[in-house]
């Protein structure tokens, strides 16, 4: 749910009057009445896309861009490098549109940023979804039936959701091992007590200026999946979050990895909503191959729906009030973060990105 009755309360109070489409927050455990108490107003669908301003979970799709007035400023994710036919079309509407997938990683914009909020609920679900699938303990043992040694987890690619879930399988108590491309990411790994695995080819320049991975070269993308085989077969689980912005997910785990690992053991496959790190995954479905189980779940997020919308909630927030004091919407060009998260503006799409798509 994009807003939760809490942040309704502070944008009430910041001059915003807030409109809530009745039971859009019930499958969050928010129910209208909480909304109302917190000042907003609960209306049909129609009334809800109305507003100045809207703000929402998934992107708006059909009928939705159409109940927008022309000027109206929507602001959620809108997958615009995978759907810039959305951007298009709210462009084409006459709606400024943001897009929290491109919040640019600079300080000022870190209370804005949805997407690692979305991304650290996912890395510690994924733990836990693998704990319960896991036909072991996570943590070592010790008791009268004998010493049960502890679960071997592998975590490829060590971002955000990444070191959420090395965090949660440490303190689950399993052994925890950890890869990435970012050599900057080495650090992060070994501060939270797991090791870092190194693989013996060049990857320099691995980093863009944003702090994103680049692909690699297709021969060292077949190096990096011959020499992580051995360490995928040592482990009773491997969860992995590898992505490459505007990219299909880049392939870490072939079927030789999966063949060298135990069966019984499982991946969760973290990046199956942009084709999955596994060779074998199929997005939203659990394969079992020769007993390794593989989930690619869709979004993980969605299973802690209560903390998702506090959070979401709150990068919207931040948004908002940033470029709007309650009566008038800044459109500002010049600052940093407008610049990178507008899509549409008056009738065009203004993201070089997205109009080189369109036209492609
Ligand atoms: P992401 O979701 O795009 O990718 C997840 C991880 O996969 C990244 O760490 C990436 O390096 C890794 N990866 C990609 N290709 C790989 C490959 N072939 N092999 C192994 N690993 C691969 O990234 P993210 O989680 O959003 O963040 C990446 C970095 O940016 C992190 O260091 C994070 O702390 C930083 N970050 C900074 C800000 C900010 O400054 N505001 C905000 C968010 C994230």
């Amino acid at each position: 749910m994009a807003l939760v009755p809490d942040v309704v309360r502070r944008l009430t109070s910041a001059g915003f009057e807030v409109a809530i489409e009745a039971g859009a927050g019930e499958r969050a455990f928010f129910s209208d009445a909480t909304y109302k108490d917190a000042g907003a107003t609960i209306v049909d669908g129609e009334t809800a896309f109305a507003a100045d301003i809207v703000v929402k979970v998934d992107p708006p799709r059909g009928a939705d861009i159409l109940r927008m007035k022309r000027g109206a400023v929507y602001i959620g994710f809108l997958e615009p490098l995978d759907e810039p036919d959305i951007s298009r079309r709210l462009a084409e509407h006459g709606v400024t549109a943001l897009s929290m997938e491109l919040v640019p990683r600079i300080s000022r914009a870190q209370k804005m940023d949805a997407l690692s909020a979305m991304s650290s609920i996912g890395g510690y679900r994924a733990v836990l979804v693998a704990a319960t699938m896991l036909p072991k303990f996570f943590p070592l043992l010790t008791t009268a039936a004998g010493t049960i040694r502890p679960a071997n987890v592998l975590v490829l690619g060590a971002g955000v959701a990444g070191l959420q879930a090395i965090a949660t399988a440490r303190r689950l108590g399993a052994r925890v091992s950890a890869y990435d491309i970012r050599e900057a990411a080495k650090e992060e790994v070994q501060s939270l007590g797991a090791q870092f695995v190194e693989l013996e080819f060049e990857t320099q320049s691995a980093e863009d200026t944003g702090g994103y991975a680049k692909a690699l070269a297709e021969e060292k993308a077949r190096r990096q999946t011959e020499l992580l085989v051995p360490h995928i077969g040592r482990a009773d689980v491997v969860i992995t979050t590898a992505l490459i912005p505007g990219r299909p997910a880049p392939t870490l785990i072939i079927e030789d990895a999966v063949d060298a690992m135990q069966p019984g053991s499982v991946i969760i496959d973290m990046a199956a909503v942009k084709g999955g790190n596994c060779v074998l995954t199929k997005p939203g479905e659990t394969v079992v191959i020769n007993g390794v189980s593989i989930y690619g779940p869709m979004n993980l997020a969605a299973e802690a729906p209560v903390n998702a919308s506090e959070m979401y909630a709150r990068t919207l927030m931040a948004m908002i009030t940033e470029f709007s004091d309650g009566s008038s919407f800044n459109v500002n060009f010049d600052d940093d973060i407008f610049k990178g998260v507008c899509v549409a503006h008056d009738g065009r799409i203004v993201n070089e990105r997205i109009s080189a798509l369109l036209t492609a």
